[in-house]
């Protein structure tokens, strides 16, 4: 049967579109905590360039975390300051997940 995936209502076979929301019908939805978190997003780390703050970002990836990378939206690319940002709701594992990592040793000590 075809669900909506915004409104998550079930729709006799053969729709395609939902007849709410005009989103387009899935066969499946997924469990609530796979869909992308939602709610308001919190700064978790200030990164000092976009090298490291997409190391952060990636560095939560492995652990199913969205993260956002935020900077100055006034200039055309990012400089100083960068800031990674994730759903309230992952806040606190984000935090202490990047607490483990900055003070894990390097893996490769020649570096
Ligand atoms: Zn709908």
């Amino acid at each position: 049967m075809p669900f909506c995936p915004q409104c998550r209502y079930e729709y006799r076979a053969g729709l395609r579109q939902c007849p709410d929301c005009g989103a387009e019908l899935v066969n499946e939805l997924l469990p609530e905590e796979q869909l992308p978190p939602s709610g308001p997003l919190v700064t978790i780390y200030t990164a000092q360039d976009m090298t490291e703050a997409s190391l952060v970002k990636s560095f939560l990836e492995e652990f199913q975390i969205e993260s956002f990378i935020g900077y100055d939206a006034g200039s055309a690319y990012p400089v100083g300051q960068i800031e990674v940002r994730v759903a309230e709701a992952h806040a606190d594992e984000a935090r202490e997940l990047i607490a483990e990592f900055l003070s894990a040793p390097p893996e490769d000590p020649t570096l």
